[in-house]
């Protein structure tokens, strides 16, 4: 088909609801309300606006999920798996209109949602659904934990809703997830999907809103709150659950370490690193933001890098060729600018490639030369700038790669494989990778350690996350001591 560069489909799309978002609860819009806008970041234009739901709003979402929550569990792995399917297909036949409404949102560039993001969200429900069918033979004797809070950050705004809806809903619970404010839309294209998948009301409830209603969701009758987003608020949310009995899980920021030895292919090295940092504008919670290069080869190194900067396409995110778009909002383009602002230490490489006139963007930035303890190498970013410093020895690069509070994911480059693998389990992550980089699969774990958070999504473990063991009598094998 055509490629999906244009935006008019998706604007007769909002047009035609009233060009708002609003909670979909008991699978019906509503209340819809004007209350905040959202915003095109590469042109600043008014896209819809926006409901915020209040806590009313949200009792009553977890009422319908609380609802529907028996029968849906009740229908089994094989009658949810169906579904599932369902919503998998839908997503692919609907791509396009979720790459492209995905990219006016967020502003990230149209190959990335088209290629990555949509594909990946649409994996994930495939996979649950194929987990969903072994659940009764490979995890009998356990129980869905019942209506499923949940709450997902701007960056990956379908993907995070995929990696939370679909492991829920195959276990057989229910859920009722809040986006992001500055990223709602394609949460209203799922909602929509969810109708025609023949999801049952009150199954998947989606409620706008900012972090008021974040928090109400957080204090509402739900018996699990998943949450990604900054550490701060997974602190927030960590105290207002504490004592309340309810599981948790946090998925949180990061600082990760991208490490490249002597031996490595450097120019591999060089195109992992404009996956690692320039994805997504550096918006990636185990982004390669920390660049450790081994002494030796850092002058070469650091040039071939920069090069490749000054090659990198930045501007109109709906234009195919485009390597790096636009910065999600206003407020947060000003928490990059400001933390670089506020620290000229280093040397500061800013990528040749002229940025657009009007629109949030950001220069791809490279600052070299720094010590351990500066700002820029232990706050995390969220933005397309990469720090770094260099070191001698692997146990000097384990030492440094550790030196965080967060430990998300590593990468590590080298041509020697049993440095690669004496340096791997040395690394304090939840992932690391060797000659590669933001590698991710359905099927393979991912969260963090430390501030980076806890608990882990995708696979048989993720799914586990939402699922209650429970030994009964009857297949209890007393056995002599
Ligand atoms: P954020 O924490 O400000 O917001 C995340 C979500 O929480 C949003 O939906 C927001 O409305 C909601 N929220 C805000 N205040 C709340 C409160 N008091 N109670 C309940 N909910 C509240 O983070 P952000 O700016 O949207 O996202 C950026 C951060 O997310 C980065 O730090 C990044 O590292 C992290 N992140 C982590 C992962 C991961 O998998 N570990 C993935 C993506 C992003």
């Amino acid at each position: 088909g055509p490629a999906p560069e244009s935006s008019a489909e998706a604007l007769a799309w909002l047009a035609d609801r009233g060009g708002i978002a609003g909670p979909y609860v008991n699978g019906k819009w509503g209340p819809l309300r004007d209350d905040m806008s959202i915003h095109n970041p590469a042109t600043g234009e008014r896209l819809a606006g926006m409901t915020k739901s209040t806590p009313e709003d949200v009792g009553a979402a977890v009422k319908a999920a609380r609802k529907a929550q028996p029968a849906w569990a009740k229908l089994g792995g094989h009658g949810r798996a169906r579904i599932l399917y369902a919503i998998a297909r839908l997503i692919q036949k609907h791509s396009r209109l979720l790459a492209v409404i995905e990219t006016l949102d967020n502003g990230k560039p149209i190959r990335e949602s088209r290629d990555i993001d949509v594909p990946l969200a649409a994996r994930h429900f495939y996979f649950h659904a194929g987990l969903a069918q072994l659940l009764e033979t490979e995890k009998p004797n356990h129980e869905p934990i019942g209506v499923c809070g949940q709450i997902i950050p701007w960056n990956f705004p379908l993907l995070m809703l995929a990696w939370k809806i679909a492991p829920a809903l195959a276990a057989g619970n229910t859920v009722v997830l809040k986006p992001a404010e500055y990223t709602s839309l394609s949460a209203m294209v799922f909602a929509e999907i969810c109708t025609q998948a023949g999801v049952p009301p009150g199954v998947v409830n989606i409620i706008t809103g900012d972090g008021d209603t974040g928090a109400a969701l957080v204090a509402s009758d739900v018996d699990k709150i998943a949450f990604t987003g900054s550490t701060a608020v997974g602190r927030l949310i960590r105290e207002a659950t504490a004592g309340r009995h309810i599981a948790l899980t946090l998925e949180l920021g990061g600082k990760s370490p991208y490490i490249v030895f002597d031996d490595a292919d450097l120019d591999s090295a060089v195109e992992g690193l404009v996956d690692a940092i320039w994805f997504n504008q550096g918006q990636v919670c185990c982004a390669g933001s920390r660049l450790l290069v081994q002494e030796t080869i850092a002058e070469d190194f650091h040039a071939r890098l920069r090069r490749r900067m000054d090659g990198l396409r930045i501007g109109d995110p709906l234009d195919k060729c485009i390597d790096v778009g636009a910065i999600v909002d206003p407020v947060q383009l000003k928490t990059i600018t400001d933390l670089v602002d506020a620290h000229p230490e280093g040397d500061h490489h800013v990528a040749a490639t002229p940025l657009p006139a009007t629109g949030c963007f950001y220069p791809p930035t490279l600052i070299t030369g720094l010590s351990p303890a500066s700002p820029l190498m232990q706050t995390e970013i969220f933005g397309p700038v990469l720090v770094g410093t260099t070191f001698r020895t692997p146990a000097e690069a384990v030492e440094l790669a550790n030196n965080t509070r967060y430990g998300l994911a590593a990468t590590v480059w080298s041509e020697n494989i049993n440095l690669a693998l004496d340096i791997a389990p040395k690394l304090t992550a939840g992932v690391v990778w060797v000659n590669g980089t933001n590698m991710f699969d359905a099927a393979a774990p991912f969260g963090g350690v430390r501030e980076s958070g806890f608990g882990r999504e995708g696979g048989w473990v993720g799914l586990s996350a939402y699922l209650k063991p429970k030994t009964t009598g009857k297949t209890l094998k007393p056995i002599a001591p």
